[in-house]
């Protein structure tokens, strides 16, 4: 069974925002609304300043208090490679999940439903990589199965230093950045 997983390189992101237009385009978001974003994270003080630029989104976590809390079944984690999606169809549009997750990867699209990243599980299911990672001029994320321990993910986790976002939190996310 495989697992999916996105390693981003920190090191090598310059937050030109291609990856948020290639989402948007491929997933038709809606105006005013993302399923990824740039975060820029500056750390320690002057003059040893170091700063992260993260594009972010959904962590599809292997703990996910969206999919516990939602009253409808809609979110679930979908049976290929642990991706946490959304029924369109069975989402009521009640916000739980909008509350309980700690990231704010989700939002309430204009036609009643919880939205958010999908990994692009269309586009994976065809062979192909998430349209982020396929636009990335600088080659900085990955996407692969940490099931397989041949991956470039995985190769990547083993080699390089890496942090995930909010680990208190318990959600085992399943983006990594490497620093
Ligand atoms: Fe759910 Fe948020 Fe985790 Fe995504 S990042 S799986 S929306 S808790
Ligand atoms: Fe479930 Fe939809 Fe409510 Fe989210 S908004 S908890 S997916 S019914």
């Amino acid at each position: 069974m495989a697992r999916y997983a996105m390693v981003i390189d920190t090191r090598r992101c310059v937050g030109c925002m291609d990856c948020v237009v290639a989402c948007k385009t491929e997933n038709q978001v809606p105006e005013g609304f993302n399923r990824d974003w740039i975060a820029y994270d500056a750390r320690g003080t002057f003059p040893e300043i170091q700063l992260e630029i993260r594009s972010e989104r959904c962590n599809h976590c292997d703990n996910p208090p969206c999919v516990d809390c939602c009253p409808c079944g809609a979110s679930h984690v979908h049976e290929r490679g642990g991706v946490v999606l959304v029924h369109h169809d069975k989402c009521s549009g009640c916000k739980a999940c909008i509350a309980a997750c700690p990231y704010d990867a989700r939002f309430i699209n204009p036609e009643g439903y919880a939205d958010k990243c999908t990994f692009c599980i269309h586009r994976v299911e065809q062979g192909l990589k998430p349209a982020c990672v396929s636009v990335c001029p600088t080659h900085c994320m990955y996407f692969g199965d940490l099931e397989d321990p041949n991956s470039e993910v995985n190769r990547l986790l083993q080699s390089r230093k890496n942090h995930a976002l909010l680990p208190e939190a318990g959600t085992r996310p399943h983006v990594f950045y490497l620093t």
